[in-house]
């Protein structure tokens, strides 16, 4: 496990870490406690990639919370596919969230009450959100508390060993399902592999919607 590659064996072997180190899967719906182990995915290019984060961890028996966006660019969460997403995500146990673009923070039925602004300024990040929670509010959020993988780096290195060792009182982890289930050794070479794939997926789409391809 030294190399601490972004793909789905690592994945795995994060969330071994996590059990080594006796953490609990949490949701953010109470303040951290000692052992509290906050997994956070912000879906930002594919849902299809979420979905298949979230059977991994459904497999190992865990629960996390996917934060998803209603004004994407990438993804249409209002689509047929985006909602069996969400179906899916609910049947394996996960938590569903806002990956809200600031300034509209919009909950409606499809959502728990919590919301992770999506690239947000230092000046609204923490502040509180009408009707939610905001996951980097400080009860939740502290540097020595918090983990990211954004744009396949770890700022304070994978934290796999520590998590096995079990070196954070608790922890927020933030990942992107695209960067593990997209390989590449960089995040441009992930991307060249999710628009592969998205290819493959585009030609299925026009055929079901009867374009003809002969
Ligand atoms: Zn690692
Ligand atoms: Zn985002």
């Amino acid at each position: 496990m030294s190399d601490c590659a972004f793909d789905l064996v690592h994945y795995r072997e994060l969330l071994d870490a996590a059990r080594d180190g006796a953490y609990a899967f949490v949701f953010f719906d109470h303040d951290p406690r000692p052992g509290d182990l906050f997994l956070r995915h912000d879906v930002d290019l594919s849902i299809e990639a979420a979905v298949t984060l979230a059977e991994l961890e459904a497999g190992e028996d865990v629960r996390s919370t996917y934060f998803l966006m209603t004004q994407s660019v990438f993804y249409n969460l209002a689509s047929p596919q985006g909602e069996a997403a969400i179906e899916r995500l609910r049947a394996l146990g996960h938590a569903v969230g806002l990956h809200a673009v600031w300034p509209r923070a919009e909950l409606d039925e499809r959502f728990d009450p919590v919301v992770a602004w999506h690239n947000p300024d230092p000046q609204y990040m923490s502040d509180p959100v009408d009707g939610a929670d905001n996951v980097m509010a400080s009860r939740f959020f502290s540097l020595d508390h918090y983990r990211s993988d954004s744009n396949q780096q770890w700022r304070s290195g994978c934290p796999h060993e520590s998590l096995a060792r079990g070196e954070f009182e608790w922890l927020q982890l933030l990942t992107h399902p695209e960067i593990w289930v997209y390989e590449g050794a960089t995040m441009r070479e992930s991307m060249e592999s999710m628009l592969a794939a998205e290819r493959e997926l585009r030609w299925r789409q026009l055929d079901e919607d009867r374009i003809d391809l002969s």
